[in-house]
């Protein structure tokens, strides 16, 4: 682990302190102030009126009851969080997350990143984060209604165009945000679209929202790569997970002139070395709702499944993990290291442990942070917000080329600010220095709120 400069070490203390037990959100705080050294050392003011402080601490936290009743007549609760993070630059923004492991800490590390990755984007979004502990695996579809109408029953009380606006995040996708929207309109007798984005486009949703995190992980990547006059041409690709996310890195790698060789779900992942049939993999995932050792039997020969195992021991050129928290540990990095991994980019967030990224940074090995990486999901949702203010409906194209456009300007500025401070290349450092000086600025100006 990185030093944390002696300034910022009682902020952390304080943080530990504070929020014992929130593990995940702990390791997010401290990766951020690592980089922050560097700027107080340069810029001193950063560090007075406790800003660094009042960063780490959620502007509200709303923890709430979620009772539904199941197929069979029984009832259920599970527990419902929206994390209120920071609004100096705008609305909280920032997805719900419907998976068992959700709790408090888990939700705050990732309200916390979202903040600086809202920054990042140069989109006036603040910072935030929700969720349930709710396991949307193997429940029927009326019951995800139920579930999804009774969460918004308390949920509607917080957010608004003004206020917070939500999107979906693992679990939560088209379906659940459709559901989401219907008792939020029930519930306040308003069509407010841009209360909530990840719709549908019959309801304002926006062209290519659905593609965007992916398609912006291997812009980023694409661009990364291009800095070693590299890119994803005739590379391997590995990329974790076959959610949302992945299956939409997938595809634009795909076009990019990459072969992805292997692909994963939370039981164990498929390696094909004629390339990942990415139809036959929406097939099963986005459409059968299976698993994907399906894949294998489906495929036959040339294809295989593993139970269990690594992912990241599969050899490649390019490491994309998009499916959870902590996935690549840092014997997986040394694993990918040793195969002779050139970049990696995160579609997830906070995928890599900190002994991971270390291990990525002392070999240098391209590696894109998911609070830069992925914001191409975010971006597009503030674009969807656009839409729905100004009435208006753009094409696929327009959105994508704005998509590229903002995936190239947050590399470029995580490059130059990484330059600046010494250390070429350094994208974690980039990201995390960039975010936080936007933020930073819009709340000194606000005063002490
Ligand atoms: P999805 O629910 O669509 O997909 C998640 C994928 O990851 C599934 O393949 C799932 O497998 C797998 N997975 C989930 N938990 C685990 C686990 N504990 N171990 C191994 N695999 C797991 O989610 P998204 O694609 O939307 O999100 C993926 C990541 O990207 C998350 O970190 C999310 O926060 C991040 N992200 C998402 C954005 C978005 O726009 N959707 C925006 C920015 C970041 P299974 O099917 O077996 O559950």
């Amino acid at each position: 682990m990185n030093q944390i400069d002696e300034k910022l070490q009682p902020i952390l203390n304080v943080v530990l302190q504070r929020n014992a037990g929130e593990a995940e959100f702990h390791q997010a705080v401290r990766e951020v102030l690592e980089s922050l050294g560097h700027v107080v050392a340069k810029h001193p003011g950063y560090a007075e009126d406790a800003l660094i402080e009042r960063i780490c601490e959620p502007e509200r936290q709303i923890i709430f009851r979620v009772p539904w009743i199941d197929d069979n007549g029984q009832v259920q609760i599970n527990r419902g969080f929206r994390v209120q993070f920071n609004s100096a630059l705008g609305p909280y923004k920032g997805g719900i997350r419907f998976h068992p492991s959700v709790n408090l800490g888990i939700v705050k590390f990732l309200g916390f990143e979202q903040i600086f990755k809202n920054a990042l984007t140069g989109l006036p979004i603040g910072g935030g984060k929700g969720g349930s502990d709710f396991d949307p695996r193997g429940r029927s579809d009326r019951e995800i209604m139920r579930f999804c109408q009774s969460f918004m029953i308390e949920l509607h009380r917080h957010v608004g165009e003004y206020t917070d606006v939500p999107a979906g995040d693992i679990g939560v996708g088209g379906r659940e945000i459709g559901y989401m929207f219907g008792m939020y309109k029930r519930l306040t007798n308003r069509y407010e679209a841009a209360v909530l984005t990840g719709k549908a486009l019959v309801h304002g949703g926006s062209r290519a929202r659905t593609e965007a995190t992916g398609y912006g992980t291997a812009y980023f990547v694409q661009r990364m790569l291009s800095t070693r006059s590299e890119s994803f041409e005739g590379r391997r690709v590995v990329v974790s997970g076959t959610g949302n996310v992945a299956i939409y890195a997938m595809e634009k790698a795909l076009e990019f002139g990459a072969k992805i060789v292997a692909c994963s779900d939370s039981n164990g992942y498929v390696v094909d070395e004629n390339g990942i049939d990415l139809d036959l993999v929406k097939q099963i995932k986005e459409v059968r709702r299976a698993r994907i050792s399906e894949y294998a039997q489906l495929k036959g020969k040339g294809a295989h499944y593993i139970d269990g195992g690594s992912i990241w021991d599969v050899p490649c050129e390019v490491a994309l993990p998009c499916a959870t928290q902590n996935e690549l540990s840092g014997r997986d990095a040394k694993a990918l290291i040793k195969n002779g991994v050139v970049a990696v980019g995160e579609g997830a967030n906070m995928p890599s442990t900190p002994e991971a990224v270390q291990a990525f940074r002392e070999a240098g090995t391209l590696f894109a942070p998911g609070k830069a990486a992925n914001a191409g999901g975010v971006a597009t949702s503030a674009l969807e917000m656009q839409q729905n203010a100004s009435r208006d409906s753009w094409t696929f194209e327009r959105t994508e080329e704005r998509l590229a456009e903002i995936m190239d300007g947050i590399h470029d500025r995580c490059a130059r600010t990484a330059e600046e401070y010494g250390a070429p290349g350094d994208y974690v450092l980039g990201a995390n220095i960039t975010g936080f000086v936007r933020v930073a600025e819009a709340m000194r100006a606000l005063g002490v709120v």
